[in-house]
């Protein structure tokens, strides 16, 4: 039989705290596609690529933690998880309980997530709470009924989320032979900055790498907690899983800027949503805005000089566009892509389409 990927933590049992005795609650997370990007490079004169984590089994890279969490729960004896979530997480969460056979019970902040990671927390049965706050708000209530109630905390303040999601750096190691010189990822808890950091720290302490790549992390510009230095009481942004105004892992964030010459920038909605279009119509690859703020970092980085010509540089985008769609039918007037509607006639057609009889295919 052909090898299939085994999900993150068969591929790397022997660099996770687990045993024998641990359930492995997989969906083949990880694996994930480290795709070159020409027509970036060409705007940077970087060698860029981008770790595809939307190919994650719920469309996110949410999947590399949730696997590790659970099974750890699961080990521990846990009949019910709990998490807060923006979407992501609560999609993960459900796939995963579901899978184990155990209860997800995940709260939102009301009316702020999409259509779609809300159908994946319906469709894998997860007990779902919308709460009449924000997601920091969610996180604070979650954390007490984990103290004081027979549930398991899944969210990334779990270390085992955050041990999971290193594995993403890992794969970027293998692929490249070597650390990339840079490393941009959309920041939101944290957590995966964090993660991505611990990762690369561990394969340069393995003799595996030369260096520690500079890890650039982005917060939306209404939503930038650790670039103001100050959380955020109302964070606001349309990149809806980065809309977190205290992040979990600020601490743990900060000393990992601090080990990898690294930096935290924010960039504005407009923006994001010019390079998740810049990503799906030049490299091919469909977004959902938050995990668009990579791209929006590292071209607003190049344009201020600050990434030397040839640098190797890596990309996180995080979920996929197929999760909050509607965002890319927005046209930057703020009006509707509207689809050309024609009779069933040939001509008619060739003429939408600019086609000349004859012409050279
Ligand atoms: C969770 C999430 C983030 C933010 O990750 P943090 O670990 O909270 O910083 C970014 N993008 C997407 C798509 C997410 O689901």
């Amino acid at each position: 039989m052909a090898h299939q990927w085994r999900g993150v933590l068969r591929e790397y049992s022997d660099r996770l705290d687990i045993s024998d005795k641990t359930p492995i609650i997989t969906l083949g997370e990880g694996g994930t596609p480290l795709l070159p990007a020409p027509a970036l490079s060409a705007m940077t004169g970087a060698k860029v690529f981008v770790k595809y984590e939307g190919m994650n089994p719920t469309g996110s890279f949410k999947d590399r933690g949730m696997t590790m969490a659970v099974s750890k729960a699961v080990e521990d004896g846990a009949k019910a998880i709990i998490c807060a979530s923006t979407g992501n997480t609560s999609a993960s969460a459900a796939a995963y309980a579901a899978h184990a056979g155990i209860t997800a019970a995940v709260l939102v902040p009301e009316g702020k997530i999409s259509m779609g990671k809300l159908s994946q927390a319906v469709a894998h049965n997860g007990q779902l709470i919308q709460l009449k706050g924000n997601f920091d708000d969610c996180l604070d209530i979650a954390r007490d009924l984990a103290k004081n109630y027979p549930v398991h905390l899944v969210n990334s303040v779990n270390n085992d989320r955050i041990e999971g999601q290193k594995t993403a750096a890992f794969e970027v190691v293998s692929v490249l032979e070597d650390a990339p010189d840079f490393h941009f990822l959309p920041v939101g808890n944290a957590g995966n900055y964090t993660a991505y950091s611990r990762g690369y720290a561990e394969e340069l302490a393995r003799g595996v790498t030369t260096k520690l790549p500079r890890m650039f992390g982005f917060q939306a510009s209404g939503s930038a907690p650790i670039v103001l230095g100050h959380p955020v009481k109302n964070p606001d942004t349309l990149a809806s899983a980065i809309r977190i105004g205290n992040p979990a892992s600020w601490e743990l964030a900060l000393t990992a800027r601090d080990n990898t010459n690294g930096y935290f920038g924010a960039i504005d909605d407009e923006t994001i949503l010019k390079a998740q279009r810049i990503l799906s119509a030049q490299v091919g690859i469909f977004v959902e805005p938050a995990s668009a703020i990579s791209v929006a970092g590292l071209l607003e980085r190049a344009e201020a000089g600050e990434i030397p010509a040839g640098s190797t540089v890596v990309l996180t985008v995080t979920g996929h566009g197929l999760k909050d769609p509607q965002w890319a039918l927005r046209k930057e007037d703020g009006s509707q892509v509207e689809p050309t509607v024609v009779s069933v006639d040939l001509e008619e057609v060739a003429g939408v389409l600019g086609l000349v009889k004859g012409g050279l295919h």
